[in-house]
């Protein structure tokens, strides 16, 4: 078990401000560069980052086992590798240097110049780089939903989708950090009545609630991660933003799935929680009816209860929260996932990521996309200023926000921001 790291009572003698996403019960992994441009790996408690590979040098991981330099490098990858033991060991010692008893640190100004940084002096990077990105479609309420609207509501669920978790190869090359903006995807479309195919910018761009794992090295090519080992190379979570061209989407999609529609940007949060401090908010994940295959059959409770929201502010205005949904409502967990996805011996690298697929909760104020809140553009969303959505409009911008909460104890993933700007121009 993860020591004492979780205790609610648990002070530490940094400040943090009530509600902070970031209270030493958190103590997530990113990257972040300093007003010098230098590149560092960190973790961060309420408004401080923390420099771990300035902590290393110092000595204070001493006698903890890791190969010397996984903190001087620029991604988190060298770290991840390292395995549970070492992610833990970590974070434990982090929780003790910080905790208020602790003297260790607290009581060396020249160390605490060189160790903390205010969070408003510093720069996210992506965590780690991500070799291979996957996306699953996990979620029965939105499978549910999208097979209502683009196929038979009779039959809205393929006959695959209580079998399998379905999901598909993405591009690792378009995630990227919050706070970086993107343009409105190019690409071709057949809009409805049309006789043929149009190019230009698409006309229904989305954003997707999901959240997302890190894994470890999980597997040698050619052998399965089993099931109940499958948690152990989860290194941590984010939030995820998955966006989609829903018309460009809708006409490339058949025979082989989503293209691009999809590998235009996907933005995640740049603080990876451990799975370590998600252990208290851990809930059963919903009944699965079938009975899944064996290895895909877990006992136990594999789900996180997370409150989700997104959020969208057009340019100049006030944000509007437009719906609130939970990660406990997938119907896939992510051991299955993992399990499923290793099942045929396919490698699963450190700092590879999956995406949960769109998280819709079961009522229409949690659905996880504008294609559902709008349910496919008939029912606008009302947004503060007076103006309503159908989807996302040019300079809008997208918030998703995240956080668990349990006796007393609030952690958080932080937040993904990210501003559509408008296309490219297109010459004539
Ligand atoms: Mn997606």
């Amino acid at each position: 078990m993860p020591a004492n790291t979780n205790n609610p009572n648990k002070k530490t003698w940094l400040k943090v401000a009530e509600n902070s996403d970031f209270p030493i019960q958190n103590i997530p992994f990113g990257v972040f560069s300093t007003s010098d441009d230098i590149v560092t790996i960190g973790t961060r408690i309420g408004d401080y980052a923390i420099d771990l590979g300035a902590l290393h040098r110092l000595g204070y991981f001493d006698g903890i086992s890791f190969k010397e330099d996984v903190f001087s490098q620029d991604t988190l990858n060298k770290f991840i590798s390292e395995g549970k033991t070492t992610w833990r060991a970590v974070r434990n010692r982090i929780s003790e240097i910080f905790d208020k008893e602790n003297h260790s640190l607290q009581d060396k100004e020249e160390d605490k110049k060189i160790i903390l940084f205010s969070t408003d002096e510093i720069e996210m990077q992506l965590p780690a780089q991500i070799g291979d990105y996957t996306d699953f479609y996990s979620s029965k309420e939105h499978a549910t939903n999208v097979g209502t609207m683009f196929r038979d509501p009779e039959n809205a669920l393929l006959p695959n989708w209580l079998h399998i978790p379905v999901g598909y190869h993405g591009r690792s090359s378009t995630i990227i950090p919050s706070g970086t903006p993107i343009k409105r995807p190019l690409g071709q479309t057949f809009p409805k009545g049309a006789e043929k195919p149009v190019f230009g910018p698409s006309r229904l761009v989305d954003f997707e609630l999901e959240m997302a794992f890190i894994t470890g090295n999980a597997n040698v090519l050619g052998e399965p991660v089993p099931i109940d080992k499958a948690e152990d190379n989860i290194f941590g979570m984010v939030l995820f933003n998955d966006w989609s061209a829903r018309d460009i989407q809708k006409w490339e999609y058949v025979p082989l799935g989503p293209f691009l529609a999809k590998n235009f940007a996907s933005s995640i949060s740049p603080w990876i929680v451990t799975m370590d401090a998600l252990e208290p908010f851990r809930v059963a994940s919903p009944a699965q009816d079938p009975v899944p295959f064996p290895y895909l059959q877990q006992s136990g409770k594999h789900s996180f209860d997370i409150h989700l929201e997104v959020a969208i502010q057009p340019e100049n205005e006030e944000a509007t929260s437009i719906t609130k949904s939970n990660f406990k409502h997938m119907y896939w967990t992510m051991s299955q996932q993992l399990a499923h996805h290793t099942i045929n011996g396919c490698l699963v690298n450190s700092g590879d990521m999956m995406g949960s697929g769109t998280i819709s909760g079961p009522t229409p104020d949690s659905y996880g996309s504008m294609l559902e809140l709008s349910w496919q553009g008939t029912k606008p969303v009302p947004l503060k200023n007076g103006q309503t959505r159908k989807f996302i409009e040019d300079n809008d911008t997208v918030i998703l926000t995240g956080h668990c909460k349990k006796n007393g104890v609030h952690i958080g993933f932080g937040e993904v921001i990210t501003k559509l700007l408008p296309a490219l121009k297109i010459k004539d």
